[in-house]
């Protein structure tokens, strides 16, 4: 197998692509998907402060690696969530990663503000992965807000777009769908928040770890197990082998032609106000995480 640009021997074969890369011309193909999508979207500048959510996964590190290379100006943001399998294993590989690439990381330690998931988790009757997305985005958001920071930019590939697609068109969610993107513009007292491998399937970010030298590792959540997304993603890859491309052309689509009817249909434009007690934007008076901040409290 010979690299499409360079003839040389390949390493890594891309049937959505047609194409096959040796490692150095792999990382130009991966430097242009993410040029790509950042132009395309207008998802950045060169004069932004760029706060990347780290998680210590592969792709919130494939992400601040490709940012870093294309010249931003990038720091890091770890949020420990407090769950004694998998945290402190997630926050040793963020920690090592920024001091290796010199990419200044803050972390905060939900344990620190009384709201460790793991304790959490015995108190909410709400799933608690929809606890912990709500309490991590108002994390991402204050600190992105009060620090200085114009835009976060979260590691989210193809496969977590199109599976997340996937379910709300499954459930013709229309709130959702009008809502889905790479880019959601900085509004209401939110940040203006970038998702640049959405052009990049998982295995394509496994990929540019792999041959940038990443060391990445992963300790599952145990609270994973009853997310939907990874059933969609699974569907997703069976198609993807019979019809190589259909992943990104079902969401460049949707994005061309898809989103723009939900939006137009979804016309409840609720009031969003500042959290009596912190000020970030709400409908309900008090923002969720205040709720769960005097829950914890009791
Ligand atoms: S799997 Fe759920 S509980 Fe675990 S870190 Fe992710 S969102 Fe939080
Ligand atoms: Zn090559
Ligand atoms: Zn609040």
């Amino acid at each position: 197998m010979k690299c499409t640009r360079c003839s040389d021997q390949a390493v890594v074969a891309l049937p959505s692509h047609h194409a096959a890369f040796c490692a150095p011309c792999y990382l130009v193909f991966a430097r242009r998907l993410v040029e790509r999508a950042i132009k395309e979207h207008a998802m950045l500048t060169p004069e932004d402060r760029v706060l990347v959510a780290i998680s210590g996964g592969k792709d919130s590190l494939a992400l601040a690696w490709m940012l870093k290379e294309l010249g931003y100006d990038v720091s890091g943001l770890h949020i420990d969530v407090g769950i004694p399998e998998s945290s402190p294993i997630a926050r040793g590989y963020a920690e090592r990663f920024c001091t290796t690439q010199a990419i200044p990381l803050h972390i905060l330690d939900l344990q620190s503000q009384g709201l460790a998931m793991c304790e959490v988790k015995k108190r909410v009757k709400r799933p608690i992965c929809s606890v912990c997305g709500q309490t991590k985005r108002y994390f991402f958001n204050t600190f992105t807000l009060n620090n200085g920071y114009s835009v976060v930019a979260t590691g989210h590939n193809l496969d977590d777009e199109t599976s997340r697609l996937m379910a709300n068109v499954m459930r013709w969610d229309t709130a959702y769908l009008s809502d889905q993107g790479p880019v959601m513009p900085a509004e209401k007292g939110f940040a203006k928040k970038i998702k640049p491998l959405f052009r990049m399937t998982e295995f394509e970010t496994a990929n540019l770890c792999f041959i940038a030298g990443i060391d990445y590792g992963h300790a599952p959540c145990p609270y994973s197990a009853k997310a939907s997304f990874p059933v969609y993603k699974r569907l997703l890859a069976d198609l993807e082998d019979i019809q190589p491309g259909r992943k990104i052309h079902f969401y460049d689509a949707f994005l061309q032609r898809g989103r723009q009817g939900f939006a137009s249909a979804e016309t409840t434009d609720q009031a969003v106000d500042p959290c009596v007690h912190c000020g970030y934007p709400t409908s309900t008076g008090e923002c969720g995480v205040c709720r769960l901040r005097t829950m914890m409290k009791e």
